[in-house]
């Protein structure tokens, strides 16, 4: 079913979701802290974390921040506060739902599959093979925020990813600069050179460069596209 990380310092409780996920045929891993949280879903693909607000090391809020900073993973945060200033702001800081404590297995799991679903269809079909973006060599999959060229992992930083998979999904379209910003960097005005200077990262790990492109091509002052490369052939006119 879905790989979870639950992420909860109290051992009954922690012990309790462990069983009762486990016995719904999830996968599950728990930490008891929240950077040990971060360092997990720095290594391991998850398909959602439960996260307490109460955790020994750091404040809910930012545990959910640094969360966000690194991956896009459903994130159900799990209160003992039923707090709705707290619950609303943390929903706006990228929580995709709330359970209140104690809450029940049949309520978890309803939420969980929410959660799930909503992730499902904004990456593309139920089937695991379909929610990846394929253009050429190049496959990227959202939900794991992995990229591959031609079978080889690439090593992207958050950023890289974001513009690589905004691109991928608009394969052959010139996106103009001012939406790349607004949509990948979240900024309605900016320098340029904050695109330049990526796409340039993203070359070299694509290995490419501007003079001869391959997938990212730069169409000056207008925008830049991500198209398949071109089938050399040794008759086109040079
Ligand atoms: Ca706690």
């Amino acid at each position: 079913m879905a790989r979870v990380l639950v992420v909860e310092d109290d051992q009954f409780v922690r012990s309790a979701l462990i069983r009762h996920l486990t016995e719904a045929a999830h996968t599950v891993r728990s930490v008891g802290t929240a950077l040990e949280a971060l360092r997990e879903v720095a290594q391991v693909g998850f398909d959602v974390v439960i996260l307490d607000l109460g955790l020994p090391d750091l404040d809910g809020a930012e545990a959910l921040k640094m969360l966000r900073g690194i991956t896009d993973v459903p994130v159900i945060i799990a209160t003992a506060r039923d707090d709705e200033t707290e619950i609303v702001r943390l929903l706006n800081a990228g929580a995709d739902d709330y359970l209140v404590k104690p809450f029940s297995v049949e309520h978890l799991s309803a939420r969980m599959a929410a959660v799930l679903r909503r992730a499902r269809t904004s990456g593309a079909g139920e089937d695991g093979e379909e929610r990846v973006i394929r253009v050429g060599g190049l496959a990227i999959d959202p939900l794991r925020r992995q990229a591959e060229l031609d079978g080889a992992l690439l090593d992207l930083t958050r950023r890289e990813f974001d513009l690589l998979a905004f691109l991928a999904r608009r394969p052959g379209v010139v996106v103009p600069r001012r939406e790349l910003l607004a949509e990948v960097w979240q900024q309605s005005y900016g320098d340029d050179q904050t695109i330049d200077v990526h796409l340039s990262w993203l070359r070299r790990k694509l290995g490419e460069t501007a003079a001869s492109p391959r997938y990212l091509h730069t169409l000056r002052g207008v925008g830049v596209k991500l198209e398949p490369p071109q089938r050399q052939r040794p008759d086109a006119p040079r």
